[in-house]
């Protein structure tokens, strides 16, 4: 490290700081594998100070006591700044984990600036109950501020899932303290900066830097000053924070892993259903929770389906994710390469085989397909989080909605087919929190977002989203 190298503040009541022990950690750039920023190392000390920022501002500052019109105003102006940054918020998330600029400057970006467009605009527009009541009382909804949140963030989606979080929550008037992941921090930081410029009163978004277990993450889980705790992460971890936020009884939400089903049905369209399981396993290189990982092919079109999403998987651009070109860039890190190799490594000795992909240069696992494996292999049950995709054959519908079932996950599921009762069948019978029919990855952000059985607890998106921040108050009148 030189003395050039870019340090990574924590924010914290509208200030850049370092922490009180100095400590440091470097972030590491996964395509040249070196260290491109240190990043300020926050703890108990800095979750505590973050907190009692998030605390002030929201007892005694003017953010919750604002009229939704004005706080939009000022979350619509965020959003124009952080469309104006593209290049600097898409560039820092590319170098922090690896995902192609493409995707990160052209799609994560513009969807972070549209979570607090959208966020902004419902919570002005929202309207509660009236319920006239037959003993001529009058009772009606009040959507109050829940308080101080605590936003605990992935490193797969940084912007883009920060904002998911930030977004409501600061449009409905609570103060926010961001915990991303240790291996992206630095979008989170020139947020936190934008948000101040665009107006976002000091202590309103505090962001601390640090890890999870004994470490900043954890400490924010155990405040009994915080008054909501949302996380998006892996459901090992989701459960070491529901024990920790039970303690406090503070309301959690939890977005956890997935093992997504993909059912391509033999009177599928196969062009659209080629064209959309590429994309459902192999954008981000993988590195997804709605991952469509399990990939179940009717026998009539097993073998034509699976050698042209073979081809296509071979035919992605694998390299340097600041290359326009490129589909596929390095994984995350050296630690997340390590395991999604193992599984890579491992699917031979399990009773599978390669149909192709396998170990690329660096940090790379390329598009990897895996056929024959038996139900019990660990590639074929547990989340890989990589480019790396199971393909079995299926008879009857039947069959392929209990293989798809038979997961501890429930996130989200797909299914192509032309027949249209069939859709509607499936759709219904499927285990998951979402299921795309003919299509991936198209979300309407009033729809309920999140999972069943290991993927998590609660939605968010829309009125979910109210439902989680706000503390929703009935009020009676005698008339
Ligand atoms: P992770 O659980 O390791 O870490 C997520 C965050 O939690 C990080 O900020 C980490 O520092 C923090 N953390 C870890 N332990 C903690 C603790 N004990 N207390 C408080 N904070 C703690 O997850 P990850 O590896 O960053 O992300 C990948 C996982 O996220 C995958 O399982 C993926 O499926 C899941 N994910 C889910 C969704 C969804 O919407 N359901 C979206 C994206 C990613």
């Amino acid at each position: 490290m030189t003395s050039s190298t870019p340090f990574i503040p924590h924010l914290i009541d509208g200030e850049p700081v370092g922490s009180a022990s100095g400590a440091r950690f470097d972030t590491v750039d996964p395509y040249t594998r070196e260290p491109w920023a240190q990043v300020a190392l926050g703890g108990a000390e800095e979750a505590a100070r973050a907190v009692a920022a998030a605390r002030r501002a929201f007892d005694h500052g003017p953010w919750p006591r604002m009229g939704f019109a004005e706080r939009g105003a000022i979350l619509h102006r965020l959003a124009d700044l952080v469309e104006a940054h593209a290049d600097e918020l898409g560039g820092a998330d590319t170098a922090d984990m690896g995902k192609p600029l493409r995707d990160s400057r052209g799609n994560d970006v513009p969807r972070s600036a549209l979570n607090f467009r959208f966020f902004a605009d419902h919570a002005r527009l929202s309207t509660g109950d009236a319920l006239p009541m037959d003993s001529g009382h009058h009772a009606y909804t009040r959507f109050e501020p829940a308080g101080v949140v605590a936003a605990i963030a992935p490193w797969n989606f940084p912007l883009m899932l920060e904002t998911w979080k930030i977004a409501p929550a600061l449009a409905w008037g609570n103060t926010v303290v961001l915990k991303p992941a240790e291996d992206t921090p630095a979008s989170a930081s020139i947020l936190a900066r934008l948000a101040l410029e665009a107006g976002v009163p000091a202590g309103v978004l505090n962001v601390v830097h640090g890890y999870g277990p004994d470490s900043a993450g954890q400490a924010l889980t155990e405040d009994p000053r915080v008054d909501r705790i949302t996380f998006t992460g892996e459901s090992g971890t989701g459960r070491a924070i529901s024990r920790a936020a039970a303690a406090n009884l503070t309301p959690v939400s939890l977005e956890l892993g997935g093992k997504g089903a993909n059912l391509v049905f033999a009177d599928a369209d196969l062009d659209t259903a080629v064209s959309w399981s590429i994309r459902a396993i192999f954008a981000n290189a993988g590195q997804v929770c709605l991952a469509g990982s399990r990939l179940y092919v009717q026998r009539p079109v097993y073998d034509e389906f699976l050698e042209r999403f073979a081809a296509a998987a071979d035919a992605l651009v694998v390299g340097d994710p600041k290359d326009p070109g490129t589909d596929v860039g390095p994984l995350a890190s050296y630690e997340h390469y390590l395991k999604v190799r193992g599984y890579v490594e491992g699917v031979e000795a399990d009773g599978g085989k390669l149909r192709t992909g396998g170990l690329g240069d660096g940090w790379v696992v390329r598009p990897t397909v895996v056929v024959d494996v038996p139900g019990s292999a660990r590639v074929y049950r547990e989340e890989v989080f990589g480019p790396v995709v199971v393909v079995r054959p299926f008879d009857t519908e039947a069959e392929a909605v209990g293989l798809a079932n038979d997961t501890r996950y429930g996130l989200n599921a797909m299914l192509f087919t032309e027949n249209l009762s069939r859709a509607h069948r499936v759709a219904a019978a499927l285990k998951a929190g979402t299921v795309w029919a003919n299509c991936f990855f198209i979300r309407d952000l009033r729809a309920p977002f999140g999972g069943v059985g290991d993927s998590g607890v609660g939605r968010e998106g829309g009125t979910f989203s109210r439902e989680f921040f706000t503390e929703p108050k009935a009020v009676v009148m005698a008339i």
